[in-house]
């Protein structure tokens, strides 16, 4: 680690805040002393909001049934080979019923850009999952609507909402998304969603095609000053039905160095060591908490469709039922000196 990159991470530390030059200096000076110093700081940070607690998030992957044709996942509306299927909300209520009696008090509703699922729809399934477990979060991943729409599912119950930014830098976000998708569209829907008092999560794919330190500087000034409540951060990994099939994956180092810097950034941000993490390497998830993460989001989704919501190629758990899950993870964190905690996992400030 060169000296600037050492006062970066001081003054990030410090004030919590770097300008663009100073984001993209660091990010293109990675290195390992860089990487460990921004974790050990990352986890002196989230120590007084989390300390050694981790949130866990049930995830249930409803419909794989999309309009959109992002040019970087597989559930693409152009991928024809991708078994398409949507669970009914009979199906969805089951998950969270036996999710509940497993300890989950955050459920995080995730599909495809659905056009069944509408509002009507999509309302009445928030507010029955609100109705049976009134002491749960709802979290919705379910894509770009309007303000309307999001401002109906907010009274329905829902409490969160996660949209990831993708990147911040309209250019790049020309070349992973089809012409019909629009980086202004993307930031509408966040604004919006902040204004309707939902606590709103972006974020990022790491190491996705075309990115530079350029455009993770932006990303990173992006959530600085956005100040979201959750950010997820994973590596892209291709998919093979996909224009991007052929294009290297996000490393693990780097999806961990980000971790730390977000981390850093904000000390109570809500940061899930995601799937993919855990997909790119056997220990993954275990390193992203120990970079600065604080949330995993096991599958809840029946193991008849795991394998049918597949965004990259070799996604892990499959075949696990939902207990076999979390057993899993609670062992996993246990052993890195974690513990999963049974709460709904609010956002610290
Ligand atoms: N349709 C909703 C939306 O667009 O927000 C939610 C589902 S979408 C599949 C969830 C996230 O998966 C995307 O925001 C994207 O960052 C991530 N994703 C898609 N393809 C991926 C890939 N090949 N590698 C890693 N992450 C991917």
């Amino acid at each position: 680690m060169d000296n600037r990159t050492y006062e970066l991470i001081d003054e990030l530390s410090e004030t919590r805040r770097l300008d663009a030059d100073g984001f993209e200096y660091l990010v293109a000076h990675q290195d390992e002393d860089a990487a460990s110093e921004l974790a050990r700081r990352a986890v002196a940070a989230r120590e007084p909001y989390y300390g050694t607690k981790v949130f866990v998030r049930g995830l249930i992957e409803f419909s794989n049934i999309c309009k959109n044709d992002c040019l970087y996942c597989g559930l693409r509306a152009s991928n024809s080979s991708c078994e398409r299927y949507r669970l009914s909300a009979e199906d969805v209520l089951s998950c969270t019923d036996a999710g509940y009696e497993l300890g989950f008090r955050t459920f995080v509703l995730q599909s495809g850009e659905d056009g069944w699922y509408n509002d009507e729809r999509l309302c009445a399934l928030v507010a029955a999952i609100h109705e049976r477990h009134p002491d749960c979060a709802i979290t919705l991943s379910v894509g770009e609507r309007s303000r309307e729409s999001y401002a109906r599912l907010r009274e329905a119950g829902a409490d969160r909402y996660l949209l990831r930014h993708e990147t911040a830098d309209p250019q790049h976000y020309a070349r992973l998304h089809p012409q019909a998708m629009s980086f202004e569209n993307r930031m509408r829907c966040l604004h919006d969603l902040r204004e309707l008092g939902y606590a709103v999560g972006v974020g990022m794919m790491v190491g996705s095609p075309y990115q530079t330190p350029a455009h993770l500087a932006a990303d990173l000034s992006f959530i600085a000053s956005f100040r979201p409540e959750m950010c997820g951060l994973g590596p892209f990994i291709p998919h093979h039905a996909t224009p991007f099939a052929h294009m290297a994956a996000g490393t693990l180092e780097q999806t961990c160095y980000l971790l730390s810097i977000v981390r850093l950034i904000n000390p109570a941000i809500l940061l899930p060591a995601t799937t993919a993490l855990g997909t790119i390497d056997p220990l993954g998830r275990e390193k992203g908490m120990m970079a600065g993460a604080n949330v995993v989001m096991p599958n809840l989704s029946p193991s008849g469709v795991r394998g049918k919501y597949l965004l990259y190629d070799g996604k892990i758990c499959m075949g696990d039922e939902a207990a076999e899950c979390r057993r899993c993870l609670d062992l996993r964190m246990e052993r890195i000196g974690y513990q999963v905690v049974v709460d709904r996992g609010d956002p610290a400030v």
